[in-house]
């Protein structure tokens, strides 16, 4: 059976007080949800601050990115075992706003999966198309180009490990979601790549999140869809009390 996540990408937003304000808040809403997987990610500099006030309580803390080397003259770069240092369990990676303002590809996300994976993160892996890929009907092939470049390499063992987050990039901030029907076709053929590239029982094991303006009042209709097990959510991740509400999405 695979266990349902819902990780909350807080983006570049919250201070160390408004972050620990926001984790204070969450903690008592969700701390009776059993059967989903709560992760939240802030932005680097208040990990430590918020993976403290989490400690022992059934949230855990994921990264926005990380570097593929240990350590070494990187200015400005974090290393998956520095995430570990700092308290997280997870990381998200190539997500759709590093893809398109900071360069990253297929390749340097493969990197960064597996520099991850073998420091013993979970690894959210985000994919999707964007609009015009979409409109150009381009979807399956951009799917099937990101999933393979970013898992090439990356054995079944390590598989277990991963995450993968479809989140259209047309739908990411904007309100749009996609419909349920949408978003069910691009995980069942996601699914059906990972069946291709490793095996169906892998591929029946793996999960796959949705993720693009997810709100309490559209998550009930995604989750039902066979091929979605959580969501990845942005701007409704930033308030206690809608994040809890999709957690809390079965109640
Ligand atoms: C995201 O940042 O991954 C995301 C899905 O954002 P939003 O929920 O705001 O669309």
């Amino acid at each position: 059976m695979r266990v349902p996540v819902i990780a909350g990408n807080w983006k570049m937003y919250k201070s160390a007080a408004e972050a620990c304000e926001l984790v204070g808040g969450l903690i008592p809403l969700v701390k009776n949800s059993s059967g989903v997987e709560i992760v939240v990610a802030p932005v680097f500099t208040v990990l430590s601050s918020v993976g403290a006030a989490i400690a022992g309580t059934n949230i855990r803390l994921s990264a926005q990115d990380c570097f593929w080397e240990e350590e070494g003259a990187f200015t400005g770069e974090i290393s998956p075992k520095m995430l570990l240092d700092a308290g997280c369990t997870h990381v998200i990676i190539g997500h759709s706003e590093r893809r398109q303002y900071f360069g990253e590809t297929d390749a340097s996300v493969n990197k960064k999966i597996t520099a991850a994976i073998s420091s013993g993160l979970t690894v959210l892996f985000c994919i999707g198309e964007t609009l015009a890929e979409r409109e150009a009907g381009r979807m399956f092939e951009v799917l099937k180009t990101q999933v393979t470049g970013g898992l090439a390499g990356i054995g079944a063992q390590a598989l277990a490990d991963v995450i993968i987050a479809y989140e259209p990039v047309w739908a990411i901030g904007t309100g749009k979601t996609a419909s349920n029907d949408q978003a069910q076709e691009a995980h069942a053929f996601i699914r059906s790549l990972v069946a291709q590239l490793y095996s169906p029982e892998i591929a029946a094991g793996i999960r796959i999140l949705y993720g693009g303006s997810v709100k309490p009042d559209n998550i009930k209709g995604l989750m039902e869809q066979p091929d979605i097990d959580g969501a990845l959510v942005g701007g409704a991740s930033l308030k206690a009390d809608s994040f809890a509400a999709i957690v809390n999405f079965p109640a």
